[in-house]
């Protein structure tokens, strides 16, 4: 039903540079949780503001009594084009300035009328 579970996992952009901590997993019981990335096999995320593509898949089966690193995954990029990279963009400024306007239209009303 569209769940998923929130993998513990940041990184940068590779196109980009923007942080990227909002990494999914469909492996884990999808209720919500919080995971760490070696719970699961696979796990991924879209940059906010360019919309890259980040995904990692398990490259061996898991072994018992060893510990996964981040060296384990198969780490896949798919960098949108450049219009869709544009696009993206706008959706994302425009939702920040939306956002950035509540708030300062917030602090106004907060604040006693001085005009
Ligand atoms: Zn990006």
């Amino acid at each position: 039903m569209g769940m998923f579970d929130s993998i513990i996992f940041q990184m940068n952009c590779p196109n980009c540079g923007t942080k990227m901590d909002n990494f999914q997993s469909k492996d884990g019981c999808c209720s919500l949780l919080k995971l760490n990335f070696w719970e699961v096999n696979n796990f991924y995320c879209g940059c906010p503001y360019c919309n890259t593509w980040v995904e990692y898949n398990l490259k061996l089966k898991r072994k018992p009594n060893r510990k996964l690193t981040i060296r384990d995954y198969k780490k896949s990029v798919e960098i949108p084009t450049i219009k869709e990279q544009r696009e993206h963009r706008k959706k994302y400024e425009e939702f920040a300035k939306f956002i950035k306007e509540g708030l300062d239209n917030e602090n106004k009303n907060s604040k006693e009328d001085k005009e």
